[in-house]
């Protein structure tokens, strides 16, 4: 009897083993990988996440109760994310999570409808095999229940230290980004409960003449990349050969996206950081003036300033369904098929942001092939299985692209009153000190790239903008410019615009 109860019990476990396996293995499988070492490493990576799946699925299987009320929908969310990211390398992000809470079926339905019935099916076959095997025995796991509680303690614990020494490397994978996205939706909610101040009250426009500004924001884009900037590659052919302003003194005064873009967009400052989080953004203020604003994503908002960003009159998001764990090609096209079908035809002022995915690292996936200019590049997703060469030259192609991106934008609003100002979030380790990527500290990680352009109507009408400019472009800036400069480029007048911000005045 007791011999039986065992065997059941093996049988079990070996289900949970196997299901967690096949969750698990849902993050590699469009991995690249360059060598054998390099796959090691991802082995060791894969085994650390299974492993606490499986810990967990265990844990859940000590209590009867526990099993019935939680294994359920714990399995299904998992099951249903590897299968996502298995036939539709699809990742659950928060922005997912947010439109199906908010029951917008009709976002929801674009990503999530396509062959659901089979997921939810593939789920259900599972689910139910795996409680009829849970319930083939009880009394011995009722007999040693503290032994099974360790062992499957034992089995997490791996995973919960890794993700602490790596910057949450395990639980932005299946299924564990379902608790990354709950908590970024939880935050975001949080951050929408909190009223920012209402500032420039007295915000008027002085000039009305159809004026279409655009902002580019992008991502860990350096000035001294940029062919522009004398750079000794060409990484900006197409900008070269148009009348842009460089500001290559340009310093962010954060070093990662969330604490970046809301700064960004605000007044805050050196002096006055918290402005960031307590004031209204640029985008209330053109609003409050009249102005059609629109805000394009390639990267989902972070809760820092998705408020922000949706207070926007036009909102859309391109890259709902990717994390930039994702292993798929996820470039600026997006943004570029997104611009390029809003209608800015109107003749009331306009402003558009985009926000696009730039630079960030895994660089190759920021590329179509045609712009693999630069070469040998990188092989694998690890860091240290590449050569530093290979990944500066997978970062400039990335630039080399986003010079395309930008100048398919200005080929779209060359005829217009239009001006269009491209400003970095922060800037890129290239391997000074042995460092790479960003979110740390160094010098290099503020070198944020920064330039403007502005059509020959907008110049004619603006002469004064442009030659400032001109004798501002060498002058040490920051990224506290972009909301003053906005105000400066489209004539709204309020006693809140410091003009030693502003790029386009005198002062
Ligand atoms: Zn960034």
């Amino acid at each position: 009897m007791r011999k039986q109860i065992f065997k059941k019990q093996i049988q079990y476990l070996t289900i949970l083993l196997i299901l967690s396996f096949l969750i698990g293995f849902s993050n590699y499988i469009r991995i690249p990988l360059a060598s054998a070492s390099d796959s090691i490493s991802f082995f060791i990576h894969f085994g650390i996440i299974t492993s606490a799946i499986f810990g967990i699925l265990y844990f859940l299987s000590i209590n009867k109760f526990i099993f019935y009320l939680f294994f359920p929908p714990i399995a299904a969310i998992s099951i249903l994310s590897s299968c996502y990211l298995y036939l539709f390398n699809i990742t659950i992000t928060g922005a997912i999570l947010e439109v199906t809470l908010n029951t917008d079926w009709q976002v929801t339905k674009e990503f999530l409808s396509i062959d659901i019935g089979v997921i939810i099916l593939i789920c259900i076959v599972i689910i139910a095999f795996t409680i009829h095997h849970r319930s083939r025995f009880n009394p011995l796991f009722r007999a040693k229940w503290a032994l099974h509680l360790i062992i499957s303690l034992i089995l997490i614990f791996p995973a919960v230290y890794a993700n602490s020494y790596r910057q949450n490397t395990i639980i932005n994978r299946v299924p564990f980004t379902i608790i990354n996205a709950t908590k970024e939706y939880i935050k975001v909610k949080e951050l929408y409960s909190i009223d920012r101040r209402d500032i420039a009250l007295d915000a008027k426009v002085s000039k009305s003449d159809s004026l279409l500004v655009i902002v580019v924001i992008g991502e860990a884009v350096r000035n001294d990349h940029l062919g522009l900037n004398k750079y000794h590659r060409n990484t900006t052919p197409q900008l070269l050969k148009r009348d842009i302003i460089s500001f290559s003194n340009n310093k962010s005064l954060y070093t990662y996206t969330a604490a970046s873009i809301p700064q960004l967009l605000t007044r805050s400052d050196s002096q006055s950081p918290e402005r960031a989080y307590s004031e209204k953004s640029i985008i209330s203020v053109l609003n409050q003036c009249g102005f059609n604003t629109f805000w394009l994503a390639n990267q989902t908002p972070d809760y820092t300033y998705d408020k922000i960003a949706k207070s926007a009159k036009y909102y859309s998001n391109a890259s709902m369904t990717i994390s930039t764990y994702s292993d798929i090609k996820w470039t600026d096209n997006k943004l570029l098929s997104l611009f390029k079908n809003i209608d800015l035809s109107s003749d009331v002022n306009q402003c558009v942001f985009l926000h696009s995915i730039g630079s960030h690292w895994y660089y190759n996936y920021r590329y179509p092939e045609k712009f693999k200019v630069f070469t040998p590049i990188t092989k694998s997703r690890s860091i240290q299985h590449n050569s530093a060469i290979e990944k500066i030259n997978s970062y400039d192609n990335s630039i080399l692209y986003m010079d395309y991106f930008i100048d398919e934008i200005i080929h779209k609003i060359e005829n217009k009153n239009s001006l269009l100002i491209y400003i970095s979030d922060h800037g890129e380790l290239l391997g000074e000190n042995e460092m790479w990527l960003h979110a740390s500290e160094h010098e290099k990680l503020h070198d944020a790239a920064c330039f403007v352009w502005m059509s020959e109507t907008y110049k004619e009408k603006n002469m004064d903008k442009y030659k400032s400019a001109i004798k501002n472009k060498n002058n040490e800036t920051s990224t506290s410019l972009l909301f003053h400069s906005i105000l400066g480029a489209c004539d709204i007048e309020t006693k809140i615009l410091d003009q030693s911000q502003n790029i386009f005045s005198q002062h």
